[in-house]
This record gives C-alpha cells, sequence and structure tokens, in this order.
C-alpha cells in the first residue's frame, strides 16, 4: 500500500486512539471515585435501597471490563500505528500476504488477513 492509501486508516487509527485514550482517563476516573459514604454504620439516617448498592457494584464491574477491553483495543491501535511507521501496516503477521481493504475498513488495526484470523482463532479454541 502506498503512503496516501494508508493514510485514511492512520487518521482513523489515532482518532480512535484518541477516543480511547478519552474514554479510558474518564473511566478510571470514574472507577477510581469512590462510591457512597462508609462500608457500614454512620450513614443509618440515609435512606439507601440494597437494590441501589446491587446496581453500584453491577456498575463498577462493567466500567472495570470496559476498561480492559479499551486498553486492549489501545493497545491494537497502538501496534497498528507502529506498523505504519515500520511499513508494514496492511500486512498480515502470519502470511505475509496482504489484509483485504474490506477488512481493514472494518477493523483498521487488524494484523492477520481473515484466514489466518480464523485460522488462530480456531487453534486456541476461542
Ligand atoms: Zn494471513
Amino acid at each position: 500500500m502506498t503512503k496516501a492509501e494508508i493514510d485514511p486508516y492512520r487518521r482513523r487509527l489515532l482518532a480512535l486512539k484518541r477516543r480511547l485514550v478519552g474514554d479510558l482517563s474518564e473511566l478510571e476516573e470514574e472507577s477510581l471515585r469512590p462510591v457512597g459514604g462508609e462500608p457500614s454504620g454512620g450513614l443509618s439516617d440515609v435512606p439507601v435501597h440494597p437494590a441501589d448498592l446491587a446496581s453500584d457494584d453491577y456498575e463498577e464491574e462493567v466500567i472495570l471490563g470496559l476498561l480492559e477491553n479499551e486498553a486492549q483495543l489501545l493497545a491494537e491501535v497502538n501496534d497498528a500505528l507502529d506498523r505504519i511507521g515500520r511499513g508494514t501496516f496492511g500486512r498480515c503477521e502470519n502470511c505475509g500476504r496482504e489484509i483485504s481493504r474490506a477488512r481493514l475498513e472494518a477493523l483498521p488495526y487488524a494484523r492477520y488477513c481473515i484466514r489466518c484470523a480464523q485460522k488462530l482463532q480456531a487453534d486456541t479454541g476461542g
């Protein structure tokens, strides 16, 4: 791929990275912020419904899950930008063939062609 051909992907990756970095710092703040008051006692005059506590727990789990996924995605995006820098972007890291444009449109950070991705996924059982 020529530099001009890669450029739209690079721009998308950079935009995605910006969004992910923004999201991550926001989510981190969210999950680090103390929720409610003390864990027990001290606030007996404040009505706290058990359902509220449960939803807080759930929310925290969801946020931590997002954090993990987004951190992973950010790592993929950084790797893709790295490959652009090295001139190997758009080439499968497994077989060395070009990754189809359709696949890169959907996943600009894809590191394997569709065949290898499916094969590797089958191999790891995931
Ligand atoms: Zn491949």
